[in-house]
């Protein structure tokens, strides 16, 4: 089967001279259709922008990502852009809702940005947000959220467009075990119905939701074989 997406040595140095950061050094990965892959490194070891680059969100100074087939960096930054909205959901620690807005409207929200009606999403919305246990606040504001439920909601957001990649960057590092855990299963009942998934985390218990895990030590994979 064709990957969902494939990154070929890459590699992303932020800054230059003495001050350069190689955040990636020579990075390979290959996600399949329906796995959930967890990127696992202590902070700073460059997961986040693994992640940037799997999305088309940022470009590798070297290497290739290659997305259903389509070579990011042959698209131009408009292109690529519009690419990652059509295809990749993301899913951020810090969950930033807009709150004079309803639940199914943040939820719905992509729409506005291609000009679209909200309430022709309200349906597809709904939706989404029972799947997460939150259909019943379907019509209340956001601001009124606790964390997990704003992170549910957000997940519930990133669904919106039948992305071909989840991304979730620390998706859980700002609640507690019990909230924690509930998005993980969300998550991994998303992986089990065929939802392709990648999860950045430093923690070892989030990890083992996940499929597999690639590690990442100072910008390189580490090639401790991993378990699961
Ligand atoms: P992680 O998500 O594992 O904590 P990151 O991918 O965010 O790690 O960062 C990897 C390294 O690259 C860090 O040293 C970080 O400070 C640096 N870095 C990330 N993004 C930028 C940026 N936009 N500008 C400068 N340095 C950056
Ligand atoms: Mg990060």
């Amino acid at each position: 089967m064709n990957p969902v997406v494939e990154a070929a040595a890459l590699h992303r140095t932020f800054g230059s001279g003495p001050d350069a950061v190689h955040a990636l050094i020579d990075v390979s990965v290959r996600i399949e259709p329906g796995e959930f892959v967890a990127v696992e490194g202590p902070s700073g070891c460059g997961k986040s922008t693994l992640l940037h680059l799997l999305g088309g969100l940022d470009v590798p100074d070297r290497g290739v990502v290659t997305f259903g087939g389509v070579k990011l960096s042959a698209l131009s930054d408009t292109s690529r852009s519009a690419f990652r909205r059509e295809r990749v959901g993301m899913v951020l620690p810090v969950v930033e809702l807009i709150s004079t807005l309803r639940l199914w409207e943040n939820v719905a929200s992509s729409l506005l940005l291609s000009g679209k009606r909200l309430v022709s999403g309200r349906a597809r919305a709904q939706e989404l947000l029972e799947a997460v246990g939150l259909g019943h606040r379907a019509n209340a504001f956001s601001g009124r959220l606790s964390t997990g439920e704003a992170q549910r909601t957000s997940l519930a957001r990133a669904l919106f467009n039948e992305p071909q990649l989840l991304l979730a960057d620390e998706p859980t590092s700002y609640l507690d075990s019990v909230r924690g855990d509930e998005v993980l299963r969300l998550l991994r009942d998303l992986a089990d119905r065929g939802q392709s998934i990648v999860m950045a985390t430093h923690d070892p218990r989030a990890a083992a939701f996940a499929d597999r895990s690639v590690r990442l030590f100072d910008g390189r994979v580490d090639e401790v074989p991993s378990v699961g």
